[in-house]
């Protein structure tokens, strides 16, 4: 694993403890020799995360849409700062650069990355892990319901498993780091 995309907020949550957490996990990924790909930003717990890794002496590759370089306040301090023309580009971008996914707590944006490359993943586009840091508990409700979405026939149990969902990001980040990519057969639930 040398480059891990970092999904995140454009906020940074009600509770000091998101931020706390986000910061903690860019410092360790600097810590580890783990690069940081992320949306480019320097709001909410992008920002957070970006700075964290960098105080720490660590990688962190920003990309970022023209269209956002205001509303999300481009990075300017990153070790690289990719401004790409859309969404989609970023998107690409993100997923091209990074040997590995992992989403903190986040609003629509976030939620769409991470299910984004799930499905790609589902689809056998990339082989790379996926993660979900559950911070506070936030993503637990949303394990419950993935467990849900298996339990009724929508889903099968090895595409459910591609996502890997832990409160403590060293955990995480072994599981990530030893991800062995297994075929999934996404018709067969
Ligand atoms: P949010 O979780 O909504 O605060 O957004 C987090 C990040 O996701 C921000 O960098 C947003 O620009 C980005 N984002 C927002 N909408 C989308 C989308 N449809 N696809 C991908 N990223 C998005």
């Amino acid at each position: 694993m040398q480059r891990l995309c970092v999904f995140c907020g454009s906020s940074s949550g009600k509770e000091p403890g998101y931020a706390a957490d986000a910061a903690a996990l860019g410092t360790l990924l600097a810590e580890r020799g783990i690069g940081v790909v992320y949306g480019g930003g320097r709001v909410g717990l992008m920002g957070t995360v970006a700075d964290a890794a960098l105080a720490a002496g660590g990688e962190v590759t920003g990309v970022i849409p023209e269209q956002l370089m205001r509303a999300e306040i481009a990075h300017h301090g990153l070790t690289e700062l990719h401004v790409v023309a859309d969404m989609h580009e970023r998107k690409a971008t993100m997923a091209r650069l990074s040997d590995g996914f992992l989403a903190l707590p986040g609003g629509a944006g976030t939620l769409e990355e991470l299910f984004e490359v799930w499905t790609w993943a589902q689809l056998g586009l990339h082989t790379k892990p996926v993660g979900m840091l559950d911070v506070r508990g936030y993503y637990s409700r949303l394990a419950e319901f993935l467990d849900h979405t298996v339990t009724e026939g929508f889903l099968n149990h090895a595409t459910r498993d591609l996502v890997t969902i832990d409160p403590d990001p060293h955990t995480l980040l072994e599981a990530l780091t030893h991800h062995t990519p297994t075929p999934i057969n996404k018709w067969a639930v």
